[in-house]
C-alpha cells in the first residue's frame, strides 16, 4: 500500500509524452497551443483612422476653433477596405470611416462630431493636436512579435488574433485518448431487464464524461463480466482502440471474482502499484504496457469518481499539454469537519458564499463510498489525515470537482 502523493508521483513519472497534431483554426478551440506563436505582419498593416470624420493636414487646421472654424474643400472619400487613391493637397480633406486607410497627404483625423459640412466644404469647429485619432501601422505589435506563448488554451480571443494574422491552422497538442472499460457481472444498462441482485451501470456512463470533461477523447467502452479470460479478451479489446490511457472500473479489489489485476497481468501489463492509502478508494490499480496506463478503479461509484478526479484528470490535462494540477480553492469551514477513519481522507464537502467574499465549505453526512449522493451534493472534497478535526474557521484548500 502506497500514500496518495507517492501514488500521484507514479501516475506522473509513467505519462508518456504527449502527442500533436494540426487543426483548422475553428476545430482548435479550447486546445493547447504547441509552440509560440509570432505575428506574420504588423497590427494595424496600415496607417488608419480610428473616428469617422476628415482626414486632413494639421497644418491647416491648427487653430481652429467655435468662432474661428477652417473650411476645407472635400476632394474625396475613403471607406473601410476602399482606399482614396489622390493625395490630400493644402486646404483639402478626405471623408473617412473608422478603420478606413489614410490618404497620402493627411497626418489628422477631424471626428465628425467636430465639423459641419454642405457636401462640398467641411468646417473644422475643433482640434486637439497633430495626428489626433490616427492608428499607427505597427503601434499594437510588429512583424515577429510573440503573440500567443506555448500552452495557452486557444479560447474565442486567442483564435480572433490567430484569424487577425491570416492562420488557417494551428499546431496543437492531441487529445488524450482514453478507453474506457468497466466490469462486474451484476451490471447492466439502462433501458436493460434488472433482475434480482442486478444493478445499473452507472460507472460507464460516468468515466466517459469525467474523461470528456477533462479534455480527452473517449475511443472505445466497453463492459465485461466477472471472468478471467473474458477480462483479458475486454483489456485487449480496448487495446485495439490505440489508447494513451485505460480506464477499468470495478474487479480490482481482493474478491474471488476480482480480474482487473491478473487480466492487466496476462494483457502484457506491468503493476506499477495497487492499494493507496486513502478513503475511499484503498484498491486502486496502476499498470503500464509500452506508454499506455491502465488504471484500475475500485468498482464503487463514488470512490471510482473519487480516484478519477485525483488521479486521472491531472494526468489527462498533462497529456493534453496543460499542466499537471489539481483545480482547488482556499475555503473557511462553518462547521467541524473530520476524519473518523484510520485512513487519510478525500472528504466530500460543500461550497457556500461566506461572508467576506471567501468560500465557506461544510461536510456532508453521509459519505458512503456507494451513495452517489455524496458526490451530487458535493462541490469537492478534502484532504484530511487520520483523526484529523476540521474546527469551524479553520482554513481548507477544497479540491473542485
Ligand atoms: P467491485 O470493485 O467490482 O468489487 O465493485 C464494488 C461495488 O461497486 C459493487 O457493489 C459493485 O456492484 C459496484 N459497481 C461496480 N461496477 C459498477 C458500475 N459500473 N456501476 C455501478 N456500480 C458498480
Ligand atoms: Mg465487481
Amino acid at each position: 500500500m502506497i500514500e496518495i502523493n507517492a501514488a500521484l508521483a507514479a501516475v506522473r513519472d509513467n505519462l508518456a509524452a504527449s502527442g500533436l497534431e494540426t487543426l483548422p483554426i475553428e476545430a482548435g478551440r479550447g486546445r493547447i497551443l504547441a509552440g509560440d506563436f509570432y505575428a506574420p505582419e504588423p497590427s494595424p498593416c496600415f496607417d488608419n483612422s480610428a473616428m469617422d470624420g476628415f482626414a486632413v493636414r494639421w497644418d491647416d487646421v491648427d487653430g481652429a476653433g467655435k468662432d474661428c472654424p477652417v473650411s476645407l474643400a472635400i476632394v474625396g472619400e475613403s471607406r473601410a477596405g476602399v482606399p482614396f487613391a489622390g493625395e490630400v493637397g493644402p486646404g483639402e480633406s478626405v471623408r473617412i470611416s473608422t478603420g478606413a486607410m489614410m490618404p497620402a497627404g493627411a497626418d489628422t483625423v477631424v471626428r465628425v462630431e467636430d465639423t459641419g459640412d454642405d457636401g462640398g466644404e467641411v468646417k473644422i469647429f475643433a482640434v486637439g493636436r497633430r495626428g489626433q485619432d490616427v492608428r499607427y501601422a505597427g503601434e499594437e505589435y510588429d512583424r515577429g512579435d510573440l503573440l500567443l506563448v506555448k500552452g495557452t488554451r486557444l479560447f474565442a480571443r486567442h483564435l480572433a488574433i490567430l484569424a487577425a494574422a491570416g492562420v488557417e491552422e494551428v499546431r496543437v497538442f492531441a487529445r488524450p485518448r482514453v478507453a474506457v472499460l468497466v466490469t462486474g457481472s451484476e451490471l447492466v444498462a439502462a433501458g436493460e431487464n434488472l433482475r434480482p441482485g442486478r444493478i445499473r451501470d452507472s460507472n460507464r456512463i460516468m468515466i466517459r464524461a469525467a474523461a470528456v470533461e477533462a479534455g480527452a477523447e473517449v475511443v472505445y467502452h466497453g463492459r465485461v463480466g466477472d471472468d478471467l479470460a473474458a477480462t483479458v479478451a475486454a483489456i485487449e479489446t480496448a487495446m485495439a482502440s490505440a489508447p494513451d490511457i485505460l480506464v477499468c472500473a470495478g474487479g480490482v479489489s481482493v474478491g474471488h471474482h476480482d480480474h482487473v489485476r491478473a487480466g492487466a497481468s496476462r494483457a502484457g501489463f506491468a503493476e506499477i502499484f495497487w492499494r493507496v492509502r486513502q478513503k475511499p478508494g484503498k484498491p486502486l490499480f496502476l499498470a503500464r504496457r509500452g506508454d499506455v496506463l491502465l488504471f484500475g478503479l475500485p468498482g464503487n461509484p463514488v470512490s471510482a469518481y473519487v480516484c478519477f478526479r485525483h488521479y486521472i484528470v491531472p494526468a489527462l490535462a498533462k497529456s493534453g499539454g496543460g499542466q499537471w494540477k489539481h483545480q482547488t480553492v482556499l475555503a473557511v469551514c462553518a462547521a467541524p469537519i473530520v476524519n473518523r477513519g484510520k485512513r487519510p481522507g478525500l472528504v466530500r464537502v460543500r461550497l457556500g458564499a461566506g461572508g467576506d467574499g471567501m468560500a465557506e465549505v461544510c461536510g456532508i453526512d453521509r459519505q458512503g463510498s456507494h451513495m452517489l449522493t455524496s458526490i451530487v451534493l458535493a462541490d469537492g472534497y478534502v484532504h484530511l489525515a487520520p483523526g484529523q478535526e476540521l474546527a469551524a474557521g479553520d482554513r481548507v484548500e477544497v479540491f473542485l470537482f
